[in-house]
């Protein structure tokens, strides 16, 4: 074997092997193999935010960490790579850095801007993925903005029309007024925020007042009735009576409502089109009128009267002014609300109503429960939060956007009649705005003038039919073969999202489970424990510490980090503990490459007591990594692997083999032979165990030590070990157990009297304490007195003086010098 460098430069030694399997295609999915079992991994396709930050580090190195074991367990590995390019962040960052709005100017100018920083940011989002050594088949790579992703995302939609899972519809929507778009519920995020409760009179038929509180006077003019609860005496002598809504011309009836809370405000409240979710249904289940007040700016319509044209915030201090100056305003006072806001541009959203395109998803919510039960969850408690989410949606899914740059949704309408044309599958990808359809004549009146649809897919409608296209629908005639994904990737706080749009896509264009598998990453809290945010001063940017440590040290980090599933904070030591690991695994190696430079011999010599108890201890080892690594518990492979790496291998095992290595004239040449055979063997299962979490170093160790021998192209397409029940010797671990125990002891009783280790002891005499106990030290004999320089050793079977080796109370020893 040829002899290691001293050092490695592990920065470097990262990069080649980056470009070196890129060239070697170690990472390819053979779509031609029948032999092999196939495993596929949905990787998310990431956003081009163009920040890979630790959260992305810590679940793209728990699903390449699967998808490495999976391959040297001998599967076919489909792991791909895809950029989900649409959406409101890149639009929201283009009218931000230009000052523009999307409607300044015309659709592909817009759509240019906006591919500009999609570009780049792919550009820096692909470095970072090949800089975490992902094992991404890059062959695979595609971009959601692509019209041959168009084709697929468009004939989605026209298969889920013609099952009747497309429909329009007039119905509330979530809105950002400042996008000027609808959005999903998953959208909206909800925020607790500081607002006023305003207390306003009312004046009842007969002249009386009473006082309603509300948080929106500007709602005032769609005011459609008041409630008050069924339950509540002080009220029900007004139910059914009207009563005048003030600033407008407008009477509406009292009502009564399971939903109103009695203790809120005075107990009496509007209904107004829309406040929040609550009058959306009251208005549906008592048939009230919806009366407008907002429009799709943000500005008051002509239905709030004098108040027409101005904002939201404008109006509301508008109509408070007026209020007070008619004595309608008994008080105002601070309350503590959550507000739904845009989870884009975080503008409070306004619920509308406006012509939408949905997916009737409220009615697979039993079976996306039923399969949620039905796949494995790691860990197993997060299924609860897609059920969870599944059943608390009260509204289907809006899937038009009213923005540019996304796909577009393949639909037209006759100008004379009105009659929706749905594109062929034929005729995709398609873009109504430019193109008219492919046929002469509406079916229904033969006209021949055709209006495209300007509003266009949510982002999601393309990204949640990835586990599909990743298998190869609709273009590959057996993507069933790849499809359902083994392993669905997503974070805590995407479930909602990713892995539910996934299933109900999934459930209604294939009847099918899309994922067999979801693999749940927690977040990445910052340096302090609290939530990472640049704004806290805890925020660590993944570029700082790839140019630091590259990326096996991270991972170690990412990996050993917490429990699968659990929130884990960025610690720079973790970090650093990996690096150290990292030289300490280098310097073994080193030390082997030295020792083992005139082995060639591969047959199995007379192994020695702590050769075999090395040995045992390894396939446990090997036994307890598989076993996690399985299940996804990433972080008790990787402590398992690196505590026998530190401890029994470098800090016991190599230092007690020194004499057998140094001095085969005193010790045999049988039993350097028997150290030279453990080293080899162990250190060669200690890279292939480290290889899924620790790619780099790995492959560089196993390429200069063992490519040669071994003959696999390289360590991360080698057969993971089987694990041999013959090589487990529970006696030899016993006994190899106390042998370094006492050696350790006389290393730290050296060390504790600054004695220098290589100090020859003249006298050792040990108290083994009983008959068994002396039985084993006597099998451990010559390794003790080697490794310690004892010129005379003496074993006594009965218990005596002296000082007490560690965990073995009955045994002690006495040293003279
Ligand atoms: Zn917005
Ligand atoms: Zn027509």
């Amino acid at each position: 074997m040829k002899t290691l460098p001293k050092k490695c430069n592990f920065l470097e030694t990262e990069k080649k092997w980056q470009q070196k399997w890129e060239e070697m295609g170690v990472y390819r999915f053979d779509w031609n193999d029948h032999s092999r079992p196939i495993f596929t991994i949905d990787t998310p396709p990431p956003y081009p935010s163009g920040d890979f930050h630790m959260g992305n580090a810590l679940n793209h190195t728990y699903f390449d960490t699967f998808a490495r074991y999976k391959r040297m367990r001998g599967y076919n590995v489909l792991f791909p790579q895809g950029f989900d390019c649409h959406g409101l962040p890149t639009e929201v960052e283009t009218e931000e850095h230009y000052n523009i709005k999307k409607t300044d100017l015309t659709p592909e100018e817009f759509t240019k801007l906006c591919n500009q920083f999609v570009d780049k940011y792919i550009d820096i989002m692909r470095t970072a993925i090949k800089r975490l050594g992902c094992s991404i088949d890059w062959t695979t790579e595609y971009q959601t903005r692509n019209p041959d992703y168009w084709r697929k995302t468009q004939l989605s939609f026209i298969i889920l029309h013609k099952k009747g899972y497309i429909y329009q519809g007039t119905h509330p929507i979530n809105w950002c007024p400042r996008c000027e778009t609808a959005i999903a519920d998953a959208e909206v995020e909800h925020k607790p925020k500081q607002g006023q409760l305003h207390h306003i009179k009312f004046q009842l038929e007969d002249g009386k007042a009473v006082t309603i509180a509300t948080t929106r006077p500007e709602l005032l003019s769609s005011c459609v009735s008041v409630a008050v609860h069924p339950d509540d005496k002080r009220y029900q002598k007004y139910v059914g009576k009207a009563i005048q809504v003030p600033t407008t011309n407008r009477t509406v009836k009292i009502i009564t409502d399971e939903l109103v809370d009695p203790k809120f405000g005075t107990g009496i409240v509007m209904i107004c089109t829309y406040g929040d979710k609550a009058d959306v249904k009251s208005v549906k289940t008592r048939k009230l009128p919806v009366i407008m007040s907002i429009d799709e700016a943000g500005r008051m319509t002509e239905n709030a009267g004098k108040y027409a044209d101005l904002t939201v915030q404008e109006a509301k201090k508008a109509i408070l002014t007026d209020l007070k100056k008619q004595g309608l305003l008994e008080k105002s006072e601070p309350l503590q609300q959550e507000v739904g806001q845009c989870w884009r541009c975080k503008t409070p959203i306004e619920i509308l109503e406006r012509k939408q395109w949905f997916m009737k998803t409220l009615k697979l919510t039993p079976k996306v429960e039923k399969t949620a039960n039905e796949i494995a969850w790691y860990p197993d408690y997060m299924k609860a939060r897609l059920i969870d989410w599944a059943r608390s949606l009260d509204w289907d899914w809006v899937i038009s956007r009213q923005r540019v740059f996304a796909t577009p949704i393949p639909i037209w309408y006759c100008k004379e009649c009105g009659e929706i044309i749905l594109a062929q599958e034929d005729w995709v990808p398609i873009d109504p705005r430019k193109e008219p359809p492919k046929t002469d004549k509406c079916p229904k009146c033969a006209a021949e003038e055709f209006a495209p649809e300007t509003d266009v897919l949510d982002t999601w409608f393309d990204s949640s039919i990835s586990c599909a296209v990743h298998a190869g629908w609709p273009d590959r005639q057996d993507w069933q073969k790849r499809f359902p994904a083994d392993v669905h990737p997503s974070g805590t706080d995407i479930i909602r999202t990713w892995a539910y749009y996934l299933m109900v896509r999934h459930l209604a264009l294939f009847n099918q489970t899309p994922y067999k598998s979801c693999l749940i990453n927690g977040m990445v809290l910052g340096t302090d424990g609290r939530m990472m945010h640049k704004s806290l001063g805890n925020y660590v940017a993944t570029p700082e510490v790839f140019s630091k440590y590259g990326a096996d040290a991270p991972r170690q980090w990412a990996a050993a980090g917490g429990t699968t599933g659990s929130d884990i904070p960025f610690r720079w030591p973790d970090v650093e503990y990996g690096w150290r690991f990292q030289i300490k695994l280098w310097n073994a190696a080193r030390f082997a490459s030295l020792a083992l430079k005139d082995y060639t011999s591969r047959e199995k010599t007379q192994l020695q007591l702590l050769d075999r108890w090395l040995l045992s201890k390894l396939e446990r080892a090997t036994v307890i990594a598989a076993a996690a690594l399985e299940k996804c518990q990433f972080n008790t492979a990787i402590e398992e692997i690196r505590n026998f790496t530190w401890h029994q291998f470098c800090d016991q095992y190599i230092e007690a083999i020194k004499h057998r290595l140094y001095n085969p004239k005193t010790y045999s040449e049988e039993k350097r032979k028997a150290a030279q055979y453990t080293l080899y063997t162990a250190i060669y299962r200690i890279l292939q165990l480290l290889a899924p979490i620790i790619p780099h170093l790995t492959e560089e160790l196993y390429q200069l030590m063992y490519a040669e021998d071994k003959k696999h192209k390289s360590i991360h397409t080698s057969p993971w070990p089987e694990p041999d029940e013959a090589i487990i010797d529970d006696e030899a671990e016993r006994y190899g157990d106390l042998a370094v125990a006492v050696i350790g002891e006389i290393r730290r009783e050296k060390a504790e009297k600054s004695i220098p280790l290589n100090t020859q002891i003249k006298t050792l005499t040990i108290h083994a304490g009983s008959k068994k106990s002396a039985h084993i030290v006597n099998q451990a004999l010559e390794d003790i007195q080697g490794t310690c320089k004892i010129q005379k050793i003496t074993v006594m079977p009965r218990k005596g003086e002296g000082r007490e080796v560690q965990d073995y109370p009955n045994v002690r020893f006495i040293t003279t010098y």
